[in-house]
């Protein structure tokens, strides 16, 4: 998940826990006309796809491909470009009819990336202290020996701009908490997206005023000092060092600046290398009766060079692939065509979702819906979606479906700004989300701990039940459902 759509979502998160199951149904009873839910797909058939998927590890077979054979996915990478052949390989295998679509994107490569502190008021003599931290996509560097600068420690975007004076010269530190307490109350969405703001915006706001490096406590949770990357967004030609320093590294820095003038060495050595050429896996069964009208069920392929990408985005993907090879195994056809897409680039740029929105742009009415998974491997509680209100009533026998599954919350916005699938949106085209409980997910988010054991095998299956069961529903109901609530006249 990258920042720039989590701000999107962040109302979304505050409104769905206060109190999801109570707003889904006043959602549904308060916005919704009494449109006839359609019987045409029968309840049996979802039965079955839920079963079928809750019955088999293919899913998460294919996540400990990704996550044990290859690994590390970053765009430009020679993960990213073996993942893109393994999954062609697997859903060729499954039966669907698989394409490579061409994206160019950028490729960014991690350096060394050290700090020290190596001046603060009480530092007995010939000491240093390390920092631990590490480079934000699309950093900066240092020269090859590092750089030493004065601290400037800042806890918000308005004492920056208060201390602007202050900055020429200096590594800009913010050290901004990520609010666990949201986080456990089940918005961490909102809490990630409160802290992200200073990880994707701060060091171009340092490097306006001339900060000669920029650092931002890590955004997420748990307090095992493990830093957490994520995109930084620079722009104009200024680019410089950035690196999001553990939450307890930042804590340190701070109480030392209250003492007194803190410096820091920092060596960054990241390259930003020419536009590399990779791909979106793209593979569907097309459709029987409405071939020409799309359901994409999505998730992202590429991930973080710092771990495996297994709860970002390996799980949500693999859900997504599953669906298809469910529905595909248990031999059923769909009416409109079921189109998977294994995004690339969704990190630091998605190129991938605007590669495919720019070559689809006069196709985007046919699009019936978009799904898309990127919130982690928690498990399934319901869906979020961007349908008109008039739409939601036409869910009730897929809700009624995925009761037994304790997934059958829906929940609407106007705009729901999913990751790779917001330019699709923004064409018109209603969107659906998986709803995970994602309590724990910025724990081990854009992490070195990101790996297969964060993945409990049942939440796959469950997953891969409830994307199954909404990609046949949205491929079979015989009435439209409009576009996206944004996009309504
Ligand atoms: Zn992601």
């Amino acid at each position: 998940m990258d920042y720039k759509n989590t701000m999107r979502r962040t109302a979304l998160w505050t409104a769905l826990l206060a109190g999801s199951a109570a707003l889904s149904c006043a959602a549904a009873q308060a916005e919704a006309p009494a449109a006839a839910p359609s019987v045409a797909v029968e309840a049996a058939t979802l039965a079955k796809i839920r079963e079928a998927a809750l019955q088999s590890d293919w899913a998460y077979q294919r996540l400990a491909d990704l996550t044990d054979l290859i690994g590390p996915r970053l765009s430009g990478s020679p993960g990213a470009a073996a993942a893109v052949k393994q999954v062609a390989d697997a859903m060729q295998k499954a039966g669907a009819e698989v394409s490579l679509q061409a994206v160019k994107v950028p490729h960014w490569v991690r350096g060394q990336e050290t700090a020290q502190l190596v001046d603060y008021p009480g530092r007995p003599a010939g000491l240093s202290q390390r920092v631990v931290l590490t480079a934000l996509g699309g950093s900066g560097a240092t020269p090859a020996a590092g750089l030493t600068a004065p601290v400037l420690v800042v806890h918000s975007m308005e004492e920056l701009a208060a201390r602007a004076a202050e900055v020429k010269g200096r590594i800009v530190l913010f050290d901004v908490a990520y609010d666990q307490n949201l986080a456990d109350a089940g918005m961490s969405g909102a809490a990630y997206g409160q802290a992200g703001l200073y990880r994707f915006a701060g060091p171009l706001a340092a490097a306006r005023l001339g900060a000669v490096a920029a650092l931002v406590r890590s955004v997420g949770g748990a307090d095992f000092r493990i830093p957490h990357t994520g995109a930084t967004h620079f722009s104009d030609g200024l680019q410089i060092p950035a690196a999001a320093v553990t939450a307890e590294d930042a804590m340190l820095m701070t109480r030392l600046d209250a003492r007194g003038p803190i410096k820091l060495h920092l060596t960054l050595t990241p390259q930003t290398l020419p536009d590399a050429d990779s791909f979106n896996v793209i593979a569907e069964i097309r459709g029987s009766e409405k071939p020409d009208e799309i359901v994409i069920v999505s998730g992202h392929l590429d991930s973080w060079d710092l771990a495996t990408g297994a709860i970002d985005d390996g799980a949500g993907l693999v859900g997504a692939l599953g669906a298809l090879e469910t529905i595909k195994r248990l031999h059923l056809q769909p009416k409109r065509t079921i189109r998977v897409i294994a995004w690339m680039n969704e990190e630091n740029g998605s190129r991938g979702g605007q590669t495919y929105t720019a070559n689809n742009r006069a196709l985007l009415g046919r699009h019936f819906a978009a799904i898309e998974s990127d919130s982690g491997a928690g498990r399934p509680l319901g869906l979020l979606t961007s349908i008109g209100a008039d739409a939601v009533g036409l869910f009730k026998p897929l809700q009624a479906a995925l009761l037994p599954l304790g997934a059958a919350a829906l929940t609407r916005r106007d705009v729901l700004g999913t990751g790779d699938l917001s330019d699709i949106e923004r064409g018109g085209v209603p969107i659906f989300e998986p709803l995970l409980d994602n309590r724990t997910y910025f724990n081990y988010h854009h992490t070195p701990a990101d790996t297969l054991d964060k993945v409990v095998p049942d939440n796959v299956r469950r997953q891969v039940a409830l994307m199954g069961m909404l990609s046949w529903y949205l491929a079979n109901m015989p009435e439209p459902i409009g576009r996206a609530a944004s996009q309504k006249p």
